[in-house]
């Protein structure tokens, strides 16, 4: 996605040769022009399947989810990363090791929120190592809903998530595929348009 790529390389600020801060406009700064864009693109994407629900983490995949929710009229799901007060009976719940945070959280959905009869799409802003996906695609097979597929706004294809999730069959569809990130120059994969 060219208007999501050059906005990557106008303000994103690699941190490190694996860390990427695009803190202004997608993960503590919104663009919601941009993220319009981006559920725009998921929704082109997908359009030869079915979609009945959105499923997302908080915070930083909302935003992009909500776009897509909004044009598609249906509702989005977000994991919770926080303990709720809601009875554990009542949740599917499942481990994410964050990269960028070193911890593993246990993330929570609410049982009422996913039936057997969803199709779902996964969203989220990155794509590492898939730790976060993995966990969502638990908690939608815990739900015996079906997946549709992974959204994915950047995917850092250097990194083991992407393969992970295409050698299980997953589709996963990635707006912007970087290859390396050294010396602060971002590098898209070639194969991208
Ligand atoms: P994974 O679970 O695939 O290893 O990592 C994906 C999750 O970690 C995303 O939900 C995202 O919040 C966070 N993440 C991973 N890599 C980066 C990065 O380079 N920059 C930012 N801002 N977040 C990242």
């Amino acid at each position: 996605m060219k208007l999501l790529k050059d906005r990557i390389l106008k303000d994103g600020n690699a941190l490190s040769e694996n860390v990427l801060k695009v803190d202004s406009f997608l993960n503590h700064q919104i663009d919601a022009k941009l993220m319009k864009a981006v559920g725009e693109e998921f929704i082109e994407r997908f359009n030869d399947t079915e979609i009945t629900k959105v499923l997302t983490l908080e915070s930083s995949g909302i935003a992009p989810s909500v776009m897509v929710g909004l044009q598609l009229d249906i509702p989005v799901v977000f994991g919770r990363k926080r303990q709720s007060l809601t009875l554990k009976d009542d949740l599917y719940t499942s481990q994410v090791f964050s990269f960028t945070k070193q911890e593993t959280n246990t993330i929570a959905v609410a049982r009422k929120f996913l039936s057997k009869e969803d199709k779902v799409l996964i969203i989220d802003d990155f794509l590492a190592n898939g730790e976060a996906a993995n966990a969502l695609i638990d908690v939608v097979n815990q739900s015996g809903a079906e997946i549709v597929g992974v959204g994915i706004v950047i995917e850092k294809a250097f990194q083991s998530g992407g393969k992970i999730l295409r050698d299980k069959g997953y589709r996963v569809e990635s707006l912007a595929r970087i290859e390396s990130m050294y010396n602060g120059n971002i590098k898209f994969v070639s194969d991208d348009e």
